[in-house]
């Protein structure tokens, strides 16, 4: 593995283990009203459709975190409650079944507060995600450093963490999240340095699918890159399932794990005579069932498409506005658009239902 991962301790959220040789996880929050059972569930299941492997919802209201306990007989991945401010709802949360909560101490109501979730959580074996960020700072270390620098960041999360194991709590998480990528890298950085707690790593409000996809890619890349990270979201302005494919898409294309199809298809060229970019789009959608990773190819031309794609399980390349189906490099017949997706929807599932045969085979 070219990268060296950071040696951490192994945390559980419901089934889900975090940390050690884990694999990192793939997060995602629903931007549903939690409150609003039906359309959470519905959003959950979206996500678990397209890979997501722990959720979290926001849960500002006694209704949302009553809601806990219904949603989680419906979904089958873990579920983390997200509170702000008031920690009767932590404590509504972990009674409701959640497998974690995440909080940011200093806004839970004071000292004896916390403390009163810890003891739940204690007690119920909940694992706890300490939030920081640059915009929620105690203003005795905001003021002595002077602005929310990555040191401040990591100073608050420090104490967090030192209150929390003179607790006897060391069934925790940590994120640290500055306003721009430079600051959480360097906090991150720093904090791991410190303690061998799990973290959770992401660009907070990194933007539209654009531009948040390029800074999530760069701030997460470049953490991983250090061995930083247990698990991951990547928070987009748009439905979260985009947020749990870009988020396999950073992790796959730094060979850390794999995951489902990956499509890969030509920039197009003066040989191309068909609307690639919407092919591609529609095969990715046709394949986003796929859980098994399988390399597929879209090509503007059958001169050099499958030469330039061999390296593909399969793929169609465009002839004329025909499209030629290859299977493994070899050509497995020619046909109109719909049929070509078709047929390489039916290629596809076939390749993934033998390498999940083999996969069973050898574990
Ligand atoms: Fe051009 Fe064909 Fe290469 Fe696509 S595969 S870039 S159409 S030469």
């Amino acid at each position: 593995m070219w990268i060296k991962r950071r040696k951490t301790r192994v945390i559980k959220v419901g089934d889900v283990s975090i940390g050690g040789d884990n694999p990192i996880v793939v997060q995602s929050m629903t931007n549903t009203f939690t409150e609003d059972l039906e359309a959470t569930v519905s959003q959950i299941k979206e996500l678990e459709k397209v890979g997501c492997e722990i959720v979290r919802v926001a849960v500002p209201s006694v209704q949302a975190a009553e809601n806990l306990s219904l949603i989680k007989k419906r979904i089958s991945i873990p579920l983390i409650a997200d509170i702000h401010f008031d920690y009767r709802l932590a404590i509504l949360s972990m009674e409701m079944g959640a497998d974690g909560i995440r909080i940011n101490p200093g806004n839970i109501g004071g000292v004896e507060k916390v403390r009163a979730v810890i003891k739940v959580a204690r007690e119920r074996q909940v694992p706890i995600r300490i939030g920081v960020n640059t915009g929620s700072l105690p203003s005795e270390i905001l003021n002595r450093y002077g602005y929310p620098s990555a040191e401040a960041v990591v100073e608050t999360a420090l104490n967090y963490m030192k209150f929390f194991e003179d607790e006897g709590f060391t069934n925790m998480k940590f994120s640290l999240k500055g306003s721009d990528i430079k600051t959480t890298v360097l906090a991150n950085k720093l904090f791991a340095s410190y303690c061998d707690y799990p973290i959770h790593i992401g660009i907070t409000e990194a933007g539209t699918v654009l531009s948040g996809a390029v800074k999530s890619a760069a701030g997460i890349g470049i953490l991983l890159y250090e061995g930083i990270g247990d698990t991951v979201r990547v928070s987009l302005s748009a439905h979260p399932k985009v947020e749990v494919k870009v988020a396999f898409k950073i992790l796959s294309s730094l060979g850390l794990r794999s995951y489902g199809v990956d499509v890969i298809s030509c920039p197009t060229c003066g040989r191309c005579q068909v609307n690639l970019p919407d092919v591609a789009l529609k095969v990715e959608e046709a394949l986003e069932h796929v859980k098994v990773p399988v390399t597929v190819a879209v090509m503007g031309c059958a001169v050099n498409g499958p030469g330039e794609a061999s390296f593909a399980d399969a793929g169609i390349a465009a002839a004329g506005e025909r499209f030629i189906l290859f299977v493994k490099g070899k050509v497995a017949g020619k046909f109109n658009e719909e049929d070509a997706i078709k047929k390489l929807v039916e290629e596809v599932e076939r390749i993934a239902d033998e390498r999940k045969k083999q996969h069973q085979g050898f574990s």
